[in-house]
């Protein structure tokens, strides 16, 4: 019975090791989400959700097609 009060204590030794390793460490595997393309309501362009200008849930590639889109 007694070992198995310091099996116990070694498991929860172990886990909360474990633990305090991952937060001085993050994980760095984690990979980008794929960026999501658009595409511009003006002239068709593809581009990257990120850069796309958006208007009344529209996306456009630059000020202008905006521009001459939204007025
Ligand atoms: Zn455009």
């Amino acid at each position: 019975m007694k070992y198995l009060v310091w099996l116990i204590i070694l498991v929860l030794a172990y886990a909360w090791w474990r633990s305090q390793r991952r937060t001085q460490c993050p994980p760095t595997a984690t990979q980008p989400a794929p960026q999501a393309m658009v595409v511009c309501a003006h002239c068709g362009l593809h581009l990257p959700r990120t850069e796309a200008l958006t208007v009344r849930q529209r996306y456009y590639c630059c000020a202008d097609h905006q521009r001459q889109n939204v007025g």
